[in-house]
């Protein structure tokens, strides 16, 4: 079976990688046949939004998916006229603009942080008296990695960043005060058979993603049915097929859901190792119309981002138990270039291995 990847990073590649195994093969569609999928897969140079590019990539493809949460609505649809396309366009369009996303959540009874659409001076003085300060402005669209958001603290901080953003159409937030924050994965196949990984826990900074624990430290069954229930009701409302991450920040023992990802997410990295069956693995299952593999976790895991420089592969492969995992790209700042996973049997084994793997990677 031949499955079109639209996208060509890093997700692209592992999910080219877990497809071989399957005797799966993907294609993608990217740029350039130098990306990091490219370089594992079959690869169609061309643009998006190219029809000529696009209908020489459908031709000979079972079903289509996508690996970059931008890719236009019109892409997805033109694909979607030819051939079954999965996660459906609708949820790949919900998920790129933050206000349908929230607005979505809203309506399914999910909780979320107090929100408003910001299109105008006066519609920001309005919303922040409803929700007060300090407040996050964020771009509606194509804000990614902690780019496209400002945090605001005083008026004089709304004024001023106004004036910088007001250009494009915003949200404002409530800065949750939450105690940390969490993601869930689901993969939900084509008959609607439905599976969860554990919920993880993530440490970002500067707004990328740095560590992720699966299962989540002091993950509580009510903790984790709170998180599937939610999921459930947005894969329920979108039809979904494939995997979902939604993203969640947790406050006093409940759950506000941040934004979701139509795609396998960074915080289910640590599947590959980590779990019986791995997210890329279970997406193309999904896609594919196969049945899912267990998302049972193997043990205690953590990842660790691999952001801008490069560590010492033959340091990281000194330490026991270290999967190193890299991408095919050049170093450049705040770009993830790889990651690292470490499988244990018990939580102090876990915070032992990661004393060792952190320095390696964040010097
Ligand atoms: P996002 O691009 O929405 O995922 O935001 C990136 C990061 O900014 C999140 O992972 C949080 O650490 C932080 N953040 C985003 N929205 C909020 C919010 N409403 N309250 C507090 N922190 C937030």
């Amino acid at each position: 079976m031949r499955i079109g990847v639209v996208g060509g990073g890093q997700l692209g590649r592992m999910l080219a990688l877990a497809g071989y195994r399957l005797g799966l093969e993907c294609r993608v569609l990217e740029a350039s046949v130098s990306s990091p999928a490219g370089q594992v897969a079959p690869c169609v140079e061309g643009a998006y939004d190219d029809p000529a590019a696009l209908a020489g990539f459908a031709e000979g493809l079972e079903v289509a998916t996508y690996e970059f949460e931008n890719v236009p609505a019109e892409t997805a649809r033109f694909l979607a006229e030819r051939l079954p396309v999965y996660p459906p366009p609708l949820a790949l369009e919900t998920a790129q603009d933050r206000l349908l996303e929230k607005t979505l959540f809203a309506r399914l009874g999910i909780p979320v942080p107090a929100f408003a659409p910001i299109d105008s001076a006066e519609q920001l003085r309005e919303a922040l008296e409803r929700i007060g300060l300090p407040a996050l402005l964020k771009t509606r669209r194509f804000g990614y990695d902690g780019r496209g958001q400002t945090v605001l603290r005083t008026i004089g901080d709304a004024e001023q960043t106004w004036a910088e953003m007001g250009e494009a159409p915003l949200i404002i937030e409530g800065l949750v005060p939450f105690e940390r924050e969490v993601s869930l994965l689901a993969v939900r196949g084509r008959e609607g058979e439905t599976v969860f990984y554990p919920v993880v826990e993530n440490t970002h900074r500067d707004g990328i993603l740095r560590l992720s624990l699966a299962p989540a430290p002091e993950l509580t069954t009510a903790l984790q049915q709170e998180a599937e229930g939610y999921t459930r009701r947005v894969l329920e409302a979108l039809d979904y097929v494939g995997v979902l991450a939604i993203e969640f920040f947790q406050q006093g023992g409940r759950l506000l859901a941040n934004e979701m990802a139509c795609r396998v997410h960074n915080s289910g990295h640590w599947s590959i190792e980590g779990a019986e069956t791995s997210q890329f693995e279970n997406h193309l299952r999904a896609v594919a119309g196969l049945p899912l593999g267990s998302t049972r976790p193997t043990g205690h895991s953590a990842m660790l981002n691999i952001i801008g420089n490069l560590p010492d592969t033959r340091e990281v492969l000194r330490c026991p138990g270290a999967h190193l995992h890299l991408y095919g790209k050049a170093p450049r700042p705040r770009r993830k270039l790889g990651h690292l996973t470490a499988v244990t049997q018990t939580p102090a084994e876990l915070r032992e291995r990661l004393e060792a793997l952190r320095p390696l990677v964040d010097p």
